[in-house]
């Protein structure tokens, strides 16, 4: 396998990210011609995801002054994965990084990953070092969502590791064959097998702007996360009659010793009548909630729409392209 002179795409979803683009660029600028020069020629593609300000013109003029660049704009704001996926898919490297505009993600990081890449790994992950300086909320949910995930998907996700990673030509391929609707590319990249490893990094403060990913954003992007990656809480239903049926038994066997035996009356309970009838109501509801939320999904995905839908990319894409080095 020759990974020697390699051709790096660097993949960057941006949503209402006008205040950091000049810093991203500046950084890239810097990534590319010091710690990545070594790597060999690398593009870079800027994923517009629907954004309202200026963004799309910011990238637009990076991209259009020939240097490699691709800009490609979402025709509305799909959210990160769907952008990440558009981005994913529009690349042309051999080796693919994915990286947030935020320059949370150290583009000096990438040079690390494309070593690893060389030595025959199709996936490398950036691990952070210390979740430091994120509210201990985040930690917190994001330890126990992690755990709770894996034990029921059976897959193992990589910890501490967000959207930041390389993928290889042969991993981006598998990746592209995987058409969800709902699409939490932490569980599907691991799912796709092949030879996995991690870079560790600090991450750092996001450098202006502020974050896309508020806490009901990201419960839905974790609950989007254990549906797809498992059935578990569908089988809440079955779990949850054994035990109602065991607690039942009891009740009942009580009931009927306490009549037979001591002669106690049944009609007093309303206490136990009401527990029973609010009980079984509302894990009924719970269930039926979860079955609607597989069953939202499913519906979702037989329509078989696009992940996302472009309005236009940089003009110049093809001049840009032009000499890139085919893999053969
Ligand atoms: N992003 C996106 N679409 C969205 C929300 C976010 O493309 O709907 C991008 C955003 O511009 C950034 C990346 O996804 O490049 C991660 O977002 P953010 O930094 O806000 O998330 P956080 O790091 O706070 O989790
Ligand atoms: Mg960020």
């Amino acid at each position: 396998m020759d990974r020697q002179g390699i051709f790096l795409s660097l993949v960057i979803p941006v949503f209402n990210e006008e205040e950091m683009l000049p810093a991203l660029f500046a950084g890239l600028d810097a990534a590319l011609a010091g710690p990545l020069a070594g790597a060999g020629p690398a593009e870079v593609v800027l994923v517009d995801d629907g954004s309202a300000d200026r963004s799309w013109e910011l990238i637009a003029a990076r991209c259009r002054d020939g240097a490699r660049c691709v800009g490609v704009r979402l025709s509305r704001n799909f959210g990160q994965q769907a952008a990440l996926t558009a981005g994913l898919e529009t690349a042309r490297g051999e080796a693919v990084v994915s990286l947030d505009a935020d320059l949370q993600d150290p583009p000096e990081v990438v040079a690390e990953m494309v070593a690893l890449y060389r030595k025959g790994y199709d996936v490398v992950y950036g691990t952070r070092r210390s979740r430091g300086s994120e509210p201990w909320l985040k930690r917190v949910t994001a330890a126990g969502f992690y755990g709770l995930m894996e034990r029921i998907s059976g897959v193992r996700i990589a910890r501490e590791t967000g959207d930041f990673r390389l993928l290889s030509r042969r991993a981006l391929s598998h990746l592209a064959s995987l058409r969800e609707t709902h699409r939490f590319l932490r569980g599907l990249v691991p799912w796709i097998g092949l030879a996995q490893t991690r870079v560790l990094y600090d991450r750092g403060e996001r450098a202006a702007g502020r974050t896309h990913f508020p806490l009901h954003k990201m419960l839905v992007l974790a609950f989007d996360g254990i549906a797809s990656m498992s059935v578990a809480p569908l089988r809440l239903a079955f779990l949850m009659s054994v035990l109602l049926f065991a607690i039942c038994v009891g009740y009942v066997g009580v009931t009927l010793i306490k009549f037979f035996v001591y002669g106690v009356p049944m009609v007093p309970g309303w206490t136990s009548l009401m527990a029973t009838v609010t009980i079984f109501g509302t894990i009924q509801l719970l269930l039926m909630g979860i079955f609607g939320e597989y069953l939202g999904r499913i519906y979702e995905q037989v329509k078989q729409r696009p992940i996302y839908l472009v309005r236009e990319t940089t003009s110049g894409q093809g001049a840009a392209l032009a000499d890139v080095p085919r893999r053969g």
